[in-house]
Parts: C-alpha cells; structure tokens; sequence
C-alpha cells in the first residue's frame, strides 16, 4: 500500500500494536513484538477500509470498474490462448476477453472452478469447531490483542477502531446463532478472558456471525493463463490473521511478475508466481494452524494432550526462541528477493 501510495488511510487510522497477549491460567503474558522483531509492529486496519481505499483509488483513475457484475465461466485458458469471462451485468451476459485473468474471486468464487480436474491438486483439513464472532459498539478493554485458551474454549478480544470491538468464541463446528443471544455472548466472553481486577466493557451488539474454521490450499496456483490469488487459492485458520495479508501478497508477486512480462516479454516472473506464493502459504498455514491448536480447546483431547498443549503454551510464552518465532510470523515474513529477469523456477 505504501509502494502504491494507498496507504494513507492506513496510517491515519490505523492502530499500530507493539504485539499480543497470550492468556492461559486466567494469567495474561505480553508478546512483545516490537522488541523481538527489531522494531516491526503490526497495524489493526478493517478490510472493508482496505477495500474502499483501493476502490476509490480505481475510480479516481478514471479507469472503469463494475460492481454486481458476476463471473459465471471461464474459457480459452490454455497459456497462448484466448481466455473469455463470461458474465452478468444490468440484467444482461457479457463477455470479456483478456490476455490474463486474475483469479481473486475468493473460496467460493468461479476460477479455481474452472480448472481441469486433475490439473489440480488441493490439500485441506475441517477444524472440529468454528468462531462466533461479534462487533461490538465499545471502546476495547485493551490496548491489544488478548488470545485466550480456556477449559471452556478458545476466546479472542480484537478491535476494529478506538470505539468499536471485535470479539470471538470457539463454538462447536456446526453451531447456531440462535443458540447464542447478546447475553450469553457476553457472559461466556466475561468467563473466557476473565483475569482478576480486570473488566470486560460490553456494548451494542452491530453484528454476529458463525465462521467455519478451514485449512486449503490449492497447487498450483496457476493454469495458464490463469493465476489464482487470494481465497481462491487457499484459506487459512483465522488465528494469526494472516489471510488478507496473504492475499495482498500473492498480488504484489503476481503484479510484479505481470508487469515485467507485459513490459519486456519477460516470463520469469509469472513462470515463479506459483511456487513463491506457495512458499509463503505454507509457512502461515503451519503458523496459522499451530496457533489455532496452541489456544483452541480440541474436543477431542484427552487429559494427556492436554497437559502437551499446556507445556506448549508455557514453553511459548517463557523461551525467547518460541517468543521470537511466534512475532516473525505474526508480523509477517519478508518477502524473498524478486526473481532475476531470465530466471525460470
Ligand atoms: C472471522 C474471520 C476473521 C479474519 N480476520 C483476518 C485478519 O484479521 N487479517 C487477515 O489478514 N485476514 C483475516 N481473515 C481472512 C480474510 O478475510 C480473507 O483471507 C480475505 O478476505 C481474502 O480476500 P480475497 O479478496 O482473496 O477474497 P474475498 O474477500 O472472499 O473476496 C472475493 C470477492 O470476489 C467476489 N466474487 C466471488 N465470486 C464471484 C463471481 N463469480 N463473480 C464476481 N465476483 C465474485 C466476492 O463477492 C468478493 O467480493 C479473516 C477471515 C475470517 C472468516
């Protein structure tokens, strides 16, 4: 965003965190990211934000974009060919043809779809329970993250601005909303982040969901011409939240990539896209997946596993090696030095 001069919103009201807490034992331990990582702090910024940013910086570009306007195929995306979207817009199909299509359509979108079975391989993993999540008219009861394991279930206090929450429960997979009023919510909330002499401010309830807790990734990540980034190409367990941020970096490769061959006919770029993408995605879906099992209650663990995962969590947040490993993930890997032009992986 910074790169592209789109980031000023993002400093402006952005929150910029120093790190996390960890909290197990009703006991809050502080991951002092800042510190650990020579300085990288991580910034709290909503995505729909992100997404306005970017949709005004494409309008004042004059250049055209259209909204409700829904893929329904794909063709022609043998590298060479002559890919075709088809689409619905006002009511009308259209088609657009294209030397690259972008998949960025996120999990349930048309792209990867239109793959050939067997020009594909996916790898994914269903977690045994799923996050309630609330956003919360009140200012958050703290300056940064709290992860909370309790014998109840995992529990995580976020924030979305100085005056609106963002809170979330470990529910069982396959759980309603209907089961869960305000009331409840809060109350189980009270429960899981509780520490002495500390207060969990409650507010108005603006919205509620259920999320299923996923683990995908689809190889390789281009077919043709057609490259796929973002959600369509893998989802990760929401803890580390790294999702988004992963999306944006397939697109910073893939744009990079694109640029040098529309620039110069230079392939190499493209021809990496996948496997650097991939790399990075492995490295969040192994960090996204030993958080979630470090701080989710696994039903079904018995009283073994469990005392493993408590001396997992004491290890975390005692030696500085599992602290430093814990903030360069969640700040973010760099990204590897861009391909040398002529350079095929
Ligand atoms: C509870 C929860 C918390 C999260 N927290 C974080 C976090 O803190 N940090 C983080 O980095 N990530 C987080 N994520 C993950 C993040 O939301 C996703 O990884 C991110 O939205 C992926 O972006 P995307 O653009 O690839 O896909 P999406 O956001 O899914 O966008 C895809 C777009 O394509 C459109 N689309 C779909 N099909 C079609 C079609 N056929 N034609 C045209 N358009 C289509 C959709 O309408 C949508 O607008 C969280 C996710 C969840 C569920």
């Amino acid at each position: 965003m910074d790169q592209h001069r789109l980031s000023a919103n993002v400093h402006a009201q952005g929150l910029v965190h120093d790190g996390i807490y960890l909290q197990f034992n009703g006991e809050r331990h502080h991951i002092d990211m800042r510190s650990l990582t020579g300085g990288r702090t991580i910034t709290v910024y909503g995505q729909q934000e992100l997404v306005r940013d970017l949709i005004a910086h494409r309008l004042a570009t004059g250049k055209e974009l259209l909204f409700e306007a829904e893929a329904v195929g794909l063709a022609g995306l043998e590298w060479g060919g002559e890919p075709v979207i088809t689409f619905h817009h006002g009511g009308e199909e259209r088609r657009l043809s294209c030397r690259i299509v972008a998949g960025c359509d996120g999990f349930h979108g048309v792209s990867r779809r239109s793959i050939p079975a067997g020009a594909i391989t996916t790898y994914g993993r269903e977690f045994p329970y799923a996050w309630l999540g609330i956003l919360a008219e009140v200012a958050p009861s703290s300056d940064e993250l709290v992860y909370s394991f309790h014998e109840r279930g995992f529990a995580l206090l976020s924030m979305r601005s100085p005056s609106i929450s963002r809170l979330y429960l470990q529910v069982p997979h396959g759980e309603e909303l209907t089961h869960w009023p305000d009331e409840r919510i809060w109350d189980e909330l009270d429960i899981r982040l509780g520490t002495p002499g500390w207060t969990l401010e409650r507010g108005h309830v603006l919205e509620k969901s259920i999320t299923p807790m996923r683990s995908f990734v689809a190889e390789p990540l281009r077919h043709g011409s057609l490259f796929l980034a973002g959600d369509s190409g893998h989802i990760m367990p929401p803890t580390g939240a790294k999702g988004l941020n992963l999306a944006i970096a397939d697109v910073k490769v893939l744009a990079d990539g694109l640029t040098a061959w529309f620039s110069s006919g230079d392939e190499s770029g493209i021809d990496a896209y996948s496997q650097m993408c991939l790399k990075r995605i492995w490295n969040a879906q192994n960090f996204s997946t030993s958080l979630t099992s470090l701080m989710h209650l696994d039903p079904g663990a018995d009283s073994f596993a469990l005392r493993l995962q408590r001396a997992r969590q004491r290890f975390t947040v005692e030696n500085e090696n599992a602290r430093s490993a814990l903030a360069d993930n969640y700040v973010g890997l760099p990204f590897d030095p861009p391909v040398a032009p002529g350079r095929a992986q």
